[in-house]
């Protein structure tokens, strides 16, 4: 994108006069950055530094190296840690940010620092077998009222990936192409350069020269656009609390009052996470939580979890007792509907239609409509059909075996459906519904009475 503001042609002008990264730069980022290790395959080493490689001697009762130990490479002397592996190449890619102060404004520096060490073998012809490489991927420009321009290489299509041989640009806040819907990937959190440099009104702010370890672009803007519970964390040393804000990116203290008793206190919290779910549990049980005496624990974690198990045994007595009352309220509505059935389907009872060898009898119980059901695996009993008003159900039998089920409508007096086990027809189902519908005077004399 062309610079088009004010603010983007300048940042963009000083951004082309700003020098390249420096030797003392990169010197930095290799000894700091990456891991400086030995690979060790049976009793051969070699060594992420200089990709030398030595047999280890000591494989004697004199003492092998212990893994996890640390060695010195006999060919560059750098203290390594030893590692079991059969590789013969490593890679690693780590993000470095540096801090400048430049033509007023806080410069933040992203620069995405490769290493590559290949083990030297007999056979190996490549001429260096370390290889770093540096890539200045994206300067955040911030002004002293918390503006930020953003310049950077663009990305690829899928936006995962640089576009390095391209050159830095002034980019919209959002992606210039629109890829990237949530996040903010120009903010990098990388490791930060040793030696920071801040312009006056972040040390204003609270910023000391040991920055705090919370992502650097979110607390620079954070706080030069005034956010004050950044600064008191700051200024009262309440570090845990500052990366938990950070961390959650909710950017402010959930429990500010509290909060404010601790510092006049001089109370430190040393864990942020735990102390919050503290309040709040202190607010659950209605504790006065501008009491000192309860906001300041000598030893949070005791009493952070007296509070929790507490907490939990009132769930466990209240899902109790929701449990109980529930099965209370079952048992009385079983009686009931047993008693509404009962009431309901009385005159029914005895009825008995038989054409000689299959027997037509209604349930006459909600137990009956249970072991029907049951019995003939359909919903004749799951779906309550001992609650319908306006149906009379029946069992048809060929002696004790149950043949189908049978619903009789009370108010039209027609068979709503008869059905074998697992709603299946029978082979008896046309002679059933002709024996009901024969007999169906019976029923309608027996409802009439
Ligand atoms: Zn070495």
């Amino acid at each position: 994108m062309k610079p088009r503001t004010k603010l983007q042609k300048t940042v963009s002008e000083l951004s082309n006069k700003l020098s390249e990264i420096t030797n003392a730069h990169k010197r930095w980022a290799t000894e700091h950055l990456f891991a400086h290790e030995a690979y060790k395959c049976k009793n051969e080493l070699w060594c992420s530094d200089c990709g030398g490689a030595w047999i280890d001697t000591n494989n004697s009762e004199l003492g092998a190296i212990i893994l996890g130990d640390s060695t010195e490479c006999p060919y560059c002397h750098h203290k390594l840690k030893v590692k079991v592996s059969r590789k013969k190449k490593s890679t690693d890619e780590v993000y470095m940010s540096i801090l400048q102060v430049v033509g007023g404004f806080q410069v933040i520096r992203h620069v995405l620092c490769c290493k590559c060490a290949y083990k030297k073998t007999a056979y190996t012809t490549i001429s260096s077998h370390i290889r770093y490489s540096f890539f200045e991927t994206v300067q955040e420009w911030i002004t002293a009222d918390g503006k930020r321009t953003v310049m950077a290489k663009p990305m690829n299509m899928g936006g995962n990936g640089w576009i390095y041989s391209s050159p830095l640009s002034i980019k919209d806040e959002y992606g210039s192409n629109g890829y990237y819907h949530y996040g903010d990937i120009y903010a990098i959190y990388g490791y930060l350069y040793s030696k920071v440099e801040l312009i006056s009104e972040l040390k204003k702010r609270g910023i000391s020269r040991k920055f705090p370890d919370v992502n650097p672009s979110r607390l620079i803007c954070s706080l030069l656009k005034g956010d004050n519970d950044a600064e008191l964390c700051l200024k009262t040393g309440q570090m845990s609390m500052l990366k938990h804000m950070f961390k959650e990116g909710y950017y402010q203290l959930r429990y500010k009052p509290s909060f404010n008793i601790c510092n006049r206190n001089h109370y430190i919290i040393k864990d942020a996470s735990m102390w919050n779910d503290y309040v709040g549990l202190l607010l659950y049980f209605h504790k006065d939580v501008r009491n000192a005496h309860y906001v300041c624990p000598k030893d949070l974690k005791t009493e952070h979890d007296l509070l929790v198990n507490k907490k939990r045994d009132i769930e466990t007595r209240q899902r109790r007792e929701q449990e109980r009352m529930e099965k209370i309220r079952h048992e009385k509505e079983r009686k009931e509907n047993i008693a509404r059935f009962y009431k309901k389907m009385e005159k029914f009872f005895g009825l008995k239609i038989t054409d000689g060898s299959i027997t037509i009898r209604p349930l006459e119980s909600v137990t009956q409509f249970y072991q029907e059901g049951k019995a003939m695996h359909h919903c004749v009993y799951t779906n309550e059909y001992y609650k319908l008003s306006d149906s009379l159900i029946l069992s048809a039998r060929i002696g004790e075996k149950r043949i189908e089920t049978i619903e009789v409508s009370l108010k039209t007096f027609e068979i709503v459906q008869s059905r074998g086990t697992c709603n299946k027809n029978t082979e008896y189902h046309e002679r059933i519904i002709s024996l009901v519908k024969k007999n169906i005077g019976l029923i309608r004399k027996k409802m009439a009475s």
